[in-house]
């Protein structure tokens, strides 16, 4: 018999069906054998009854987790045993044969509905246990449908998906990079994209006009908060446009998203309300102030939008580096400041930041399209010709070979999607997180490689104190 999923169980009731799945719950009352079984469309009451007695044999020796497939009668439940909050609970499956597809050993912890008070190493450890529970399900499959929904309403406004190496050269996102060493070019690396800001950007000058990428980026940060070595991000770029209509489609398929797949969510105020970064230092001390006029609430969402950022800070050593993004364009009244490289301090940038309950989930820019003016901005953070020739030459050589002007943002999908999910941190919603010391205990990774490895890369290690 072909297997039916426990969501569709209420439509054959009377009849004898076959559901396959892990055994969520067993209670023996000695005559009776009860079991829920949980698929991955949701999880049923199974009952084995006396008359039954080859399933009650078999039954017995069946435990939490197990894997199986099990043949049964599709019974509605007595009045009173309805539960009528659940999908399935005014059913009741009743066994007439069992088929054990795996044994399952001692779990490590116990799968309810709530994992997050277990210790998250022992959850990260075994993470494919605790992705069974309900609320990680729910996470992950949520992350689908915003993942889908995104694409869709691209696609929807001509955008198209393009992929973008993952082996690439240094980016100056402001990180440290993650290095890959070559073994066809001895003593060269690859460096692992913290962004696919440049070849986003190359995508404009190939004609795309609009491209977006549910991408990852790697970044080697000191471990700091909620912060993950590998993320994800919306990454998005437009031809000929302006700040607006980078701002315009954004908060569209934002609201798209809240209203479609969170309809029990609030979203306090349409249009997001706007503060230069002036005003939400003077207003708010915070350049991500979280706006919600009821902090209480889990379902209320405050959207903001933060612009007029300043170009440049001051570095520790007294010179200068970028706020942002060094391929963003002044504010057009400040152009003449940059190619001047004159009150560096006051210069204003494109950059509009989107901050949704005091969360930073979204930023980007009008680029700087201009060959030579993209060259001041490596002048002024002292970056010496040539430097400036072999890092980024190529961007340069694109903008003096027909790139149109062009602008966007990237959103960080993991936070957005923990806010949307309410959930504390990016873990609760990355399916294979590391921890915060950047280890992948399940795969316990990072790990020593062998010596052939290391000889063939044409590396040798320090000997370790
Ligand atoms: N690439 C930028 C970042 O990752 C975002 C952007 O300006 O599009 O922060």
């Amino acid at each position: 018999m072909k297997r039916i999923y426990i969501k569709n169980l209420n439509e054959n009731v009377g009849k004898e069906v076959v559901i396959k799945g892990w055994v969520a719950v067993r209670r023996d009352q000695g005559k009776m054998v009860f079991m829920d079984i949980r698929d991955m469309s949701g999880i049923v009451q199974c009952v084995v009854l006396t008359s039954h007695s080859e399933a009650l044999e078999q039954v017995k020796e069946v435990r939490t987790e197990w894997v199986l497939s099990v043949t049964g009668i599709v019974n509605k439940r007595p009045e009173k045993n309805v539960k009528a909050d659940v999908v399935g609970g005014d059913i009741e499956l009743e066994i007439t044969d069992i088929e054990v597809l795996n044994k399952t050993e001692t779990i490590p912890f116990e799968i309810n509905d709530d994992t997050r008070k277990i210790n998250e190493d022992t959850r990260l450890k075994y993470r494919y246990v605790d992705l069974r529970s309900n609320r990680m399900q729910k996470n992950i499959r949520n992350r689908h449908k915003v993942i889908k929904f995104i694409r869709d309403f691209l696609d929807e406004e001509d955008f198209i998906e393009v992929e973008t190496p993952i082996l690439t050269k240094s980016t100056p996102e402001g990180s440290r990079d993650y290095i890959v060493p070559s073994r066809l070019s001895p003593g060269m690396f690859y460096a692992l994209p913290q962004s696919p800001q440049q070849y986003k950007q190359l995508l404009m000058t190939a004609g795309v006009e609009k491209y977006f990428q549910i991408a990852r980026c790697m970044r080697d940060e000191d471990t700091r908060g909620d912060r993950q070595p590998e993320f994800t991000q919306l990454d998005l770029e437009m031809s000929f446009v302006e700040r607006e209509d980078v701002m315009e489609l954004n908060e569209k398929l934002l609201i798209g998203i809240v209203q479609k797949l969170y309809p029990e969510k609030k979203i306090q105020q349409i249009p997001f309300p706007r503060f230069t970064y002036t005003e939400v230092m003077e207003k708010y001390n915070s350049d991500k102030p979280d706006m919600r006029e009821n902090k209480n609430d889990p379902n209320l969402l405050a959207f903001c939008w933060v612009t007029d950022f300043p170009f440049f800070e001051k570095t520790d050593r007294g010179g200068w580096t970028f706020t942002h993004n060094p391929f963003s364009r002044p504010k057009p009244e400040y152009m003449e400041w940059l190619m001047n490289k004159e009150k560096i301090g006051e210069i204003l940038t494109t950059q509009y930041d989107v901050v949704l309950n005091g969360v930073e989930i979204g930023g980007g820019s009008i680029r700087n399209h201009n060959p030579k003016a993209l060259e001041k901005v490596f002048e002024i953070m002292g970056h010496k010709t040539e430097d400036i020739q072999k890092n980024f030459g190529h961007m340069m050589t694109a903008f003096s070979l027909g790139t149109p002007p062009h602008g966007g943002i990237a959103w960080g999908l993991d936070r957005l999607i923990m806010l949307l999910q309410n959930e504390p941190n990016i873990r609760e919603v990355i399916p294979f997180a590391k921890t915060g010391e950047g280890k992948d205990l399940m795969m316990d990774s990072p790990s020593e490689i062998s010596d052939e490895q290391l000889r063939e890369l044409g590396i040798i290690l320090k000997k370790k104190n």
